[in-house]
């Protein structure tokens, strides 16, 4: 006799995939969970014992190691702890490129009225030092943020001195398209450790075309070197959107990372915000990303393969959420979600929004997830009736089709993304573009996981751990 334990499974090539909330997973023959809840598994046998081992059944009705389970749950949820650590600073609206899938609605250069005002980038960070996370990241967003090099610099500034009482760890990210950068603002960036985060598509055709200008590949090249120099290497990470002209492009565009220097890339989809909702087909998108997808992520195995390290870094965090115990920092892939538990956003006029992309929605006049302005109290912003409102539905655990999926653990709630491209909040599973491309890579991962064990195993623990395998 024994007792079953929560679990969830997904058929997979002919077998039953099972996971339970720990992350702990067993492969088996397809109808062994029937026969496991009838309680016909052989106790004498190996998937007996597998079972037992992984917390999929208990000989007990209480589980004899239940606090081992508990410490192990925590685990999993331990980025709930410090509450919101990411903090997002949109210092100006304004751009100096013209991308084709722009998700920011950003403005030209010339415009005035969008650059943030002094008084309310100081109340958005006494806001941030109400956050109790010992951890802050400050990130400067836009447009484009090196177009206000002197509201960086008096940002930091005043964090720095709010810190000297404060003692958190601090990091600073400057998002920018490299190029603008001048030796003035490089010198902010080393005086205080900041980190250069930019962006790039692949190739020089490639960039150039999705950036809709014809100088913009040989500019953020050299914004990366002149960043590279004064910084370090570690100091200058870039990331990719995946256009629909880049998805002909999977070897072209990981070729262009490595010819630049970089050891990973973090392939991303497009979402459905600003200029990039002008995107026709989601559906037909979202498909071809996933085959893409495939074809980038086999190609970097066979180059790891020979000896280099180079690492794709969605399947990273995945993976870390698979192989450990440790929970991840990325807002697509937490429960309850990361709005307003992991990121704030402090939009340039004042508004306070539960994400990034809630501030995006703003800008086509949706302020379904603004919390407030600077001006208010901290406690109305971050446990007022809107994120209260928002609460009810940001749980993997608590909402229809993901209660029930195998990938709960490993997967997100993401409310603003229902919002934005199904009409509401909770959302609608077997619609969802984001429940699709999360179901297919997780499975995909899991696939070679358990079919190419000896082959990527080494490989994924090497990105994991940041080791060569
Ligand atoms: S979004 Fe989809 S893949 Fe993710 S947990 Fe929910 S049902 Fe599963």
């Amino acid at each position: 006799m024994y007792y079953l334990l929560p679990f969830r499974f997904h058929v997979m090539q002919g077998k039953e995939l099972l996971i339970n909330d720990l992350g702990d997973f067993l492969l088996v023959p397809r109808g062994s969970v029937e026969r496991i809840v009838n309680r016909e598994i052989d106790t004498d046998g190996d998937l007996y014992k597998d079972l037992l081992a992984s917390f999929f059944i208990s000989e007990q009705p209480l589980p004899r190691l239940i606090d081992t389970m508990a410490v192990r749950l925590a685990t999993r949820k331990a980025f709930l702890d410090h509450f919101t650590a990411l903090h997002i600073f949109v210092l100006t609206l304004r751009c100096n490129q013209n991308c084709i899938y722009c998700q920011a609605s950003s403005k030209e250069n010339h415009c005035s009225g969008y650059d943030m005002d002094e008084t309310n980038l100081f109340r958005a960070i006494d806001l941030m030092f109400c956050s109790p996370s010992p951890a802050l990241t400050m990130e400067f967003q836009g447009g484009e943020p090196t177009l206000v090099p002197d509201l960086i610099r008096k940002a930091i500034e005043y964090a720095e001195t709010r810190n000297q009482e404060q003692k958190r760890h601090m990091t600073y990210v400057i998002c920018t398209n490299c190029v603008n950068l001048t030796d003035d603002l490089l010198n902010i960036c080393k005086q205080y450790d900041v980190v250069i985060s930019t962006s790039l598509d692949g190739p020089q055709f490639l960039h150039d075309r999705n950036r809709g200008k014809t100088d913009s590949y040989n500019r953020v090249i050299t914004g990366i070197e002149k960043a590279r120099a004064v910084l370090g290497e570690n100091h200058v990470s870039a990331l990719m959107t995946t256009s629909e002209y880049s998805l002909n492009f999977p070897t072209e565009i990981i070729d262009a990372y490595r010819g630049n220097g970089f050891h990973s890339i973090f392939i991303r989809a497009l979402n459905p915000y600003g200029l990039a909702s002008c995107n026709a087909d989601w559906i037909m998108y979202y498909k071809k990303f996933i085959v893409f997808y495939k074809q980038a992520l086999e190609y970097i195995i066979e180059i790891n393969k020979t000896g280099e390290v180079f690492v794709e870094e969605f399947a990273t965090l995945i993976l870390r959420k698979i192989l450990t115990p440790f929970p991840i920092g990325f807002v697509d892939l937490q429960s309850p979600s990361g709005i307003v538990n992991g990121v704030a956003v402090y939009n340039y006029d004042g508004y306070v929004y539960a994400s990034d992309e809630s501030r995006m929605l703003a800008e086509s006049q949706d302020y379904t997830f603004r919390l407030g302005h600077v001006t208010d109290k901290y406690e109305d912003l971050f446990y007022g009736r809107k994120v209260q409102q928002i609460s009810r539905i940001w749980a993997t655990e608590c909402i229809a089709g993901c209660a029930d999926c195998a990938f709960q653990s490993i997967c997100g709630a993401d409310p603003v993304r229902n919002y934005s491209t199904q009409g509401d909040m909770y959302g609608f599973r077997p619609g969802s573009m984001f429940c699709y491309k999360h179901k297919m890579i997780i499975e995909y991962l899991f696939q070679l996981l358990t079919e190419r064990t000896e082959e990527v195993l080494p490989i994924f623990k090497s990105w994991i751990t940041g080791t060569r395998g």
